[in-house]
């Protein structure tokens, strides 16, 4: 993956690329913006660019882009070249479970790769990605990092809630904002990369939101399995008892993902409805294959608890980012759409 490759992002990339071909990267990067949208890719193809050793170049005669194929860029792309690190959230070996948060000998492990000298005549570079897990004593000792770049290195933090770093750290970072690419490119993309029908591109491309990452990651097919789960489960709820509720809550947050289904297929779900009820065209529907059903809820809900339902899924999955209680999470919001919106 080179800047070339990068499914939009246009005016970023247009950026990053000024930057590295005047020779003036900044020593920090913040790429803030949505999960999933191509934040990463791009950091990953900034640090290929600094390393290739046959790059595209610019007029000027400097590096504008890799080349994607020298030994460089390849190593690169299978995560093993001695001028780049990423840090991310990992499995604790104690536990052999993903832990909750970037821990300061992460952070240790990371600044004493960027102390090293540069193998050949690259540069060194660390993505931080998901950079707000950082815990505060983590982020406070990579505060130095960013206050003394070592010469030739350079650090992207990448973050889907940037609000959640120190303001010490991203006021040394050069901010750029990313934000998903449109429908119709995603689905332009999976018609390209997995051969699908336009129509099946364009339900898989919103179903995930428009992210590209998302959408290339899974089957369309397993895509409307899950949603046919998650929206069968907020159906049924108004027919469940109290305590079969606290059952399903109970069930559904053992369960890896689900919940996160049912705040993200639920949310498409309730939009769609909302704007049906706006009196908006059937096909500005993310679920327009059910505009049927859709209807059918419009004249049970209507506009207003639909966008009660928005809101109280948004929170739902602010609160799955922080919270370790997902049994309790799983409880509130079916209890609160039993009796607020479906009721
Ligand atoms: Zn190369």
């Amino acid at each position: 993956m080179n800047f070339s490759s990068i499914l939009g992002h246009k005016r970023q990339i247009e950026v990053i690329r000024r930057d590295l071909s005047t020779g003036q990267l900044p020593p920090a990067y913040l790429f803030r913006g949505e999960e999933g949208i191509g934040k990463k890719l791009t950091a990953l193809a900034l640090a290929k660019a600094l390393n290739c050793t046959s790059p595209a170049v610019s007029e000027a005669g400097l590096t504008a882009d890799s080349c994607g194929a020298c030994q460089s860029c390849r190593n690169i792309d299978s995560g093993c070249h001695p001028n780049v690190m990423t840090m991310a959230l990992e499995v604790n070996p104690d536990t052999g479970k993903m832990r909750q948060e970037i821990v300061i000998p992460q952070v240790r492990a990371a600044q004493e790769f960027i102390s090293l000298k540069a193998v050949g005549s690259g540069r060194k570079v660390l993505i931080v990605d998901d950079s707000h897990m950082m815990n505060e004593e983590a982020m406070n000792a990579f505060l130095k990092t960013l206050e003394e770049p070592p010469d030739s290195s350079h650090v992207i933090l990448v973050s889907s809630k940037p609000d959640s770093l120190l303001p010490t750290v991203l006021s040394r970072c050069r901010a750029i904002g990313f934000s998903a690419p449109d429908e119709e490119a995603v689905a332009g993309l999976l018609m390209e990369r997995k051969g699908l029908s336009h129509e099946t591109a364009l339900m898989a491309a919103r179903l995930t939101g428009g992210r590209p990452g998302d959408a290339l990651a899974v089957e369309p097919s397993e895509l409307l399995e899950r949603r046919k789960d998650a929206l069968k489960l907020i159906k049924r709820l108004p027919d469940l008892s109290v305590s079969q509720v606290l059952k399903e809550a109970e069930k559904t947050s053992a369960e890896g993902g689900v919940l996160e289904d049912i705040v993200n297929f639920g949310s498409a779900w309730f939009r769609d409805i909302m704007i049906l009820s706006a009196g908006a065209n059937e096909s500005l529907a993310i679920n327009r294959d059910l505009t049927d059903e859709l209807r059918i809820w419009v004249g049970r809900i209507g506009g207003w608890r639909s966008e009660e339902a928005i809101i109280l899924l948004e929170q739902t999955g602010a609160a799955l980012m922080r919270t370790f209680n997902r049994r309790l999470t799983a409880e509130d919001l079916f209890l609160r759409l039993k009796a607020e919106i479906l009721g």
